[in-house]
């Protein structure tokens, strides 16, 4: 039996968030850095890939993120 630790702690900008294979997430956020208003994307905390989508949280940007998740093996920065 394996085990995994789940963050319990979101981000309050996180509107989804997917676990990666590694217990990195990829979350959902609203206006991205940079991003033009109304814009969502998707960012990973293991490797930095992002996926942005004009408006909205789409079918597609929720695909990315679980697509990215599921093979992402990219750890996040230690925070301490
Ligand atoms: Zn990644």
């Amino acid at each position: 039996m394996t085990s995994q630790t789940v963050p319990t702690a979101w981000p309050a900008e996180a509107l989804y968030r997917f676990l990666t294979i590694v217990g990195a997430t990829v979350d959902i956020v609203p206006q991205p850095a940079g991003g033009l208003p109304g814009q969502h994307a998707a960012v990973c905390r293991g490797c930095d890939a992002d996926y942005t989508y004009a408006v909205g949280v789409s079918y597609d940007l929720k695909k990315w993120a679980q697509g990215h998740s599921e093979t992402c093996r990219a750890l996040p920065r230690p925070t301490t």
